[in-house]
């Protein structure tokens, strides 16, 4: 069994940030408390005080980054959830357009906020989509369109058969679509220069702090392991990690795995041949193979099972095998880690924003379904902006009503092969496949 507690993966290894935070000991009061210290907790309080709201309160019950936010590969895409076609019914054709227009900012908001901060998170610019075949050549081309009209004064370019080289040194694919306005970062560092700037603004962060219990109401009681925080607002955003303390999201929402790989320090010239543009890459299919060059050069290459969901035995063999079908003349480097962890997917794989039924103090975000890294900079300001008075994209992405996932508790592992392999065969009717 794969375990999530504390992995060692090359994001803590490489941590440029020694940044502690105690845990809670006393009760406290705080205008909004915030549950959960990963990328949507951190940005939205960040969002928050720079909105001018005075206090927040973020309870992590680990560390911050000991989620998804700390384990995954770090790319930074374009786009919100994995199919805008997935909430044309929720929201129509102007809500289509409005979720649209905020999709590509994800890139923009990470980069001001490196700038703004100084924040060290190893920023690289360069992205390929990657396709294998016509029909996946086609939507490519469908989202260079779209692409440019959202990031007009980028290098935006769809390539095919050769040209393909010049961005990535694998005979895999047949096609591309280059985005250089995309690329990569460090996610952990990023997460914690956010942090270092939540702090500086006076945001009051508590580390080792697990919620056990939320008493809803005017005024909201969260009961810590040792303290207590009373506010007038909180945010739910626990990610996979939520298990079943809040029992209406965790209905909601459906844990898959993903797994990670990072290979020794390679030389100068063979990450040359595997990237020229030092890129991240993914290629279109319903479950991604996804991979990037770091700035140690090192490969850090990631992926999750196709259709049925189980936990390889061996993850460093299971993620390089996948990784010689793109680069088989890495067969004889080594691969120094390797790590995993949960993701939560929502049934239409777009993130799920709103508040609790009957309680309109108490908010929540989940559900990026694996794809929460760049969209989760997006989607918190859009969520820090509907718990301040409301705006047009939140009153849209709210108006998406997250769909409950039936079943008993332990079919959940069924209910996401299912899920995964209903997943697969839509791509062949969306271009994916
Ligand atoms: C292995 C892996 C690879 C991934 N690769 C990619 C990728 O390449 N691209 C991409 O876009 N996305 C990827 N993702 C998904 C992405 O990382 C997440 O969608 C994103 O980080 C979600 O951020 P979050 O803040 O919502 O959740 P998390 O980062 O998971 O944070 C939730 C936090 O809540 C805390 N928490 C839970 N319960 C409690 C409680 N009771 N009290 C206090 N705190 C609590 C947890 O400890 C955790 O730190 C990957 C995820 C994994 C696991």
């Amino acid at each position: 069994m794969l375990s999530v507690e504390t992995p060692t993966t090359y994001y803590t290894a490489t941590r440029k940030y020694d940044l502690k935070f105690p845990d809670l000991e006393q009760t406290i009061d705080t205008e909004i408390v915030v549950i959960g210290g990963g990328f949507s907790g951190v940005n939205t309080a960040l969002e928050l005080m720079e909105s001018g709201v005075k206090d927040v309160v973020l309870l992590e019950a680990r560390y911050l980054g000991f989620g998804g936010s700390g384990r995954n590969g770090g790319h930074v895409m374009a786009g919100i959830g994995h199919d805008l076609e997935k909430i044309r019914n929720s929201v129509g054709e102007q809500g289509l357009r409005a979720v649209f227009e905020i999709s590509d900012l994800g890139a923009s908001i990470i980069q001001s906020r490196i700038a703004r901060y100084g924040i060290d998170a190893d920023f690289q610019h360069g992205y390929g989509y990657m396709g294998f075949n016509k029909r996946q050549g086609k939507l490519l081309q469908a989202w260079e369109k779209e692409f440019r009209q959202l990031s007009p004064g980028h290098d935006i370019e769809y390539l095919e058969g050769n040209a393909v080289r010049s961005i990535i040194g694998s005979d895999y694919y047949s096609c591309a679509l280059k985005h250089m306005g995309n690329g990569h970062m460090h996610s952990l560092n990023m997460l914690l220069g956010s942090a270092k700037a939540l702090a500086s603004l006076g945001g009051r962060i508590f580390e080792n702090t697990p919620v056990l219990e939320v008493s809803y109401g005017d005024t909201i009681t969260v009961r810590t392991a040792k303290g207590a925080v009373r506010a007038k607002k909180i945010l739910w955003s626990c990610g996979a990690f939520l298990d079943r303390l809040e029992p209406y999201l965790h209905k909601r929402i459906v844990n898959t795995y993903a797994y990670q790989l990072v290979t020794e320090p390679l030389s100068v010239d063979l990450i040359e041949q595997i990237s020229p543009i030092r890129g991240a890459f993914s290629d279109i299919r319903p479950v991604i193979d996804y991979y990037r060059v770091t700035r140690e050069n090192r490969v850090l290459f990631g992926s999750a099972t196709k259709a049925i969901e189980y936990i390889p035995r061996d993850l460093k063999a299971w993620n390089r095998s996948l990784m010689l079908n793109v680069f088989p003349y890495l067969r004889d480097v080594k691969v120094d880690l390797a790590w995993g962890g949960p993701m939560e997917c929502s049934a239409n794989l777009f993130p799920q924003v709103g508040t609790l039924p009957g309680w309109p103090n108490a908010f929540y975000v989940q559900g990026y379904s694996g794809f929460g890294v760049t969209p989760s900079h997006v989607v918190s300001q859009v969520v820090a902006q509907g718990m301040l008075g409301g705006s047009h994209h939140w009153d849209v992405m709210r108006s998406i009503k997250p769909t409950r996932i039936v079943g008993k508790e332990h079919w959940r592992n069924l209910i996401c092969t299912l899920g995964k392999i209903s997943h697969q065969l839509v791509g062949y009717t969306n271009g994916r496949r």
